[in-house]
Order: C-alpha cells, then structure tokens, then sequence
C-alpha cells in the first residue's frame, strides 16, 4: 500500500492557498500532496470540511506534578486530551504553576517522568528563567532541551511554598538575557509593571473594591507598554532574542512593532480571550473570565483583531492557566485566581470570529494557529501541511453553530468562560502524526501517543 492514510475531497490549507486536494500519509509524515494520489489502508473522507494543519498551542500550563500544593488544578492527560478535543496537536508547556517550578535539571526531569505515557498531544516544554537559576539552570534546561525560556516581570508564585516560581529582578533579567542569547533560544515574557499593578490592586482591594471592571483598571494599558519597551532595551543590549507573551492592548503591539522595524528580534502573541471578551461584559460573566493583563475596553477589540489580521501580532494562544474551581468562586475579583482555562476553544472561536466574521484568508488563519509559532519556535516537523512535515491536522466545519455546556470540556475542571456561548464552527477530528485522536462522533481515542519535544 502505497500509504498508511489518505484524506480526500477537504479544502485543505497549506501555506499559500487553500485547495481541494488529498494528503497522503506514511509513517506519520505527510508523503504526498496532489489529486489521485492512489491507494491507502485507511480513507477518510472530509468532504465539506476545512482541513488546517493542527494547532500549535504555545501557551499551555499544565500543573504536574503540583507537589502537594497544587495537585488538583491540570494534569497531563486531561490537559492534553482537552487540547486535543479542541483541535490541538502540539502544546508548549509553561515552567510554572507545577511544583517544583521547572527552573533547571532535576526539575525538568521530573516534569518528563510525570507526563510519560500521558499525552494526548505532543509537548514542547518551556524552562523557567528566575533569579534563582542564574547559577547554570539555564544551560542545564538548554541541555534537556527546553524551546524557549519564559520569564515574568509581574508579580508572581507563591513564596510560601518552596521551589515556587519567581518574577525576576532587573538585574536577573539583564544576567539571565545574557545567559540565553548564548543558547539561541527565545526568552517569553509575562510583561506588566509589577510595582504599579501591585499598588494600584491592593488600594482598590483596600478601598472595597470587589467587581471585575474594578480590577481591569488596576492593571491600565501603559503598565503593560511600559516593561515591553524595557524588555525591548534589554534585548537590544543583550542580544537576546524576546517574545512577549499575551499582549492585551494596540499600544504594546505598536512598541512592538517599532522594534521590529529597528531590527530587534522581538515577536508577541495574543489570547483568544482578549480577542472575544471585552471589559464592559465582565462583571456579569465572573472570575471565570479573570487574568492578567486583563480583559480590555470593548473599544480596543477591532483594534486587537486588526494587528493580527495585519500580521503584526504574531499568532494566538490559549494561555489555558486553570485552578482548582474554589480559587474561582469568589465573589470578590480581586481574590479569585487570575487565568483562564481555555486549551479547548481557539480553533472553533478563531475561526468563526476570524474567517467567518471578519474575513481572515484560510491561510492567515493557518499562520497564526500553527505555522508562526512553529516557526517561531524552530518546531522543523510542524506548522503546515506540506510534504515531509508531522502529519498533524483538525478538521472544521464552517458555519456550524454550536452552544458550548460545560460537559463537553474534556480537561480536569469543567470551567470556562466559553461556557453557554454560541460558537460558529467546530472541531471535527484532529489527527496527530498521522493518528486520529479526536473524532466528533466517537469522542477521543484512549491511547496517549503523544511525546515530549525536546530541542
Ligand atoms: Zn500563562
């Protein structure tokens, strides 16, 4: 036979138009694009369907192992199943929220042992940079093969439990920068003002200040432009190639985009969220929708949608950063846990508020779900349907109206702020290296043939 798999009568995206062609596969790679391509064990039929690569999902947290502090938030498989149900093939995974926090060797070790044998999708797994590792951790997570590095300069970690994450200082920003521009790899970057953000949220919280549009004005835009211009000098001065993760606002991307032109090696993603919700609905939506930066003005949204029309804004992400559901009933913003849990809903949400309703090319949708980041990332196997690549791909139905209910999520908690919401397409099937592991009418496939992606 001359392929393990055949996917015929699909429009299928691949890098420069969208075209109804069949996609052979063999071993699972993508062998042979073309019309009659011949014969196949396996036939499947995806008329009517849009066949894109899969997601690559470069925003992740996954909470194994949580080190009895945070054992019930995320695990491996119901993390990677629900990705998988959404459509996801590759995730890349934070270095926090897990305890211990994935800051060198040893740490990272136990994160590979945790998810063996659970993974629905395949993982590339980001290393932490703090201002504890500056003492060979870098290199040691550049040796287990981390993608990237991931920083914060907000506030954050729990520095009640050891091991936890920690933003870094100014000078283990510049120290570690220094460190990673010898890997070659990019360092990401949570990037809001922590002493500002910190201040402003605690006077509210003093102040009796408890709704969710109290605590979106504790975070204003400048305080997200502010550390990206910071990080934007550091790089320049380091040599360090920088990605700011989850840019929330037009004006962090222009500053971005500035720099760029400037020839500094600077990228951003944004979140599905800041790309669907606004400030206005959040009070009567909950916690469930709170993170920081948070959800801005409804004023911003086309502008939000605009820059990645555009290109400026380099692909979307979940940042599905979920918790146990006590840490989000509150009725206080300001105390309920600051992330959305989300890995299940970029591809259907994208694209109906992309393609179908603002008119975003099959390919742009492509560059942005999969192609950039894999780019981004250096993930040679993946990104696009194009012969020799990983054959990874979901399958979507247009214009196919659903209402998601909260049973439908396949990860641990059932909560998200999609909950109830009317979404204009689905996830069909998704297929990783050549292997179905969701199908609409059988649900997900028991095997975890997922691995590890190390660099
Ligand atoms: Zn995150």
């Amino acid at each position: 036979m001359k392929f393990d798999t055949l996917i015929k009568n699909g429009l299928v995206i691949l890098e420069d138009e969208a075209k109804e062609v069949e996609v052979g596969i063999k071993d699972g790679k993508i062998a042979e694009i073309g019309t009659d391509l011949g014969e196949a064990s396996e036939v499947i039929d995806a008329k009517g369907l849009i066949v894109s690569p899969g997601m690559i999902d470069a925003h992740v947290h996954i909470t194994e192992p949580g080190g009895g502090y945070r054992d019930d938030w995320e695990g491996y498989e119901t993390g990677t199943r629900g990705s998988a149900k959404g459509g996801v093939t590759t995730i890349i995974e934070m270095p926090l929220n897990q305890v211990p926090a994935t800051t060198d060797h040893e740490s990272i070790q136990v994160k590979y042992e945790a998810g063996k044998g659970k993974l629905a999708v395949d993982v590339a797994s980001y290393g932490g940079l703090v201002p504890y590792n500056l003492d060979g951790g870098i290199q040691e997570l550049d040796e287990d093969g981390v993608v990237a590095y991931k920083c914060f300069v907000a506030t954050c970690g729990d520095r009640s439990i050891d091991g936890d994450f920690m933003n870094v200082d100014d000078y283990s920003l510049y120290e570690g920068m220094k460190q990673i521009a010898k890997t070659g790899k990019i360092l990401s970057i949570h990037a809001e003002n922590a002493a500002i953000t910190d201040k402003l949220g605690e006077i509210a919280y003093k102040n009796g200040e408890t709704t969710m549009a109290a605590y979106v004005d504790s975070r204003p835009a400048f305080t997200e432009v502010e550390p990206i211009q910071k990080l934007i000098l550091f790089a320049k001065e380091t040599g360090c190639r920088i990605h700011i993760v989850h840019v929330a606002c037009e004006e962090g991307v222009e500053a971005i985009v500035k720099a760029q032109k400037e020839g500094v090696d600077v990228t951003c993603e944004t979140c599905t969220h800041y790309l669907y919700f606004y400030k206005e609905e959040l009070d009567d939506i909950g916690p469930v929708v709170k993170c920081s930066p948070p959800i801005r003005e409804k004023a911003r949204l086309e502008g939000m949608w605009q820059r990645v029309l555009n290109g400026d804004i380099n692909f979307v992400t979940s940042d599905h950063s979920p918790c146990n559901p006590e840490l989000k009933d509150k009725d206080n913003a300001f105390e309920a846990w600051g992330g959305i849990a989300g890995v299940q809903n970029n591809v259907d949400v994208l694209f109906d508020e992309g393609v179908q309703k603002r008119n975003m090319s099959l390919t742009r949708f492509a560059e942005i779900i999969a192609k950039n980041p894999a780019e981004r990332f250096d993930l040679k196997e993946k990104g696009s349907i194009k012969e020799g690549k990983d054959a990874d791909f979901v399958f979507i139905k247009r214009d196919a109206p659903y209402t998601l209910k909260a049973e439908d999520l396949a990860y641990r908690h059932q909560i998200s702020p999609y909950v109830g919401r009317e979404i204009g397409a689905q996830v069909v099937r998704t297929i990783l290296r050549g292997q179905t592991t969701y199908e609409q009418a059988e649900g997900l496939k028991p095997e975890f043939i997922g691995e590890f992606i190390k660099k």
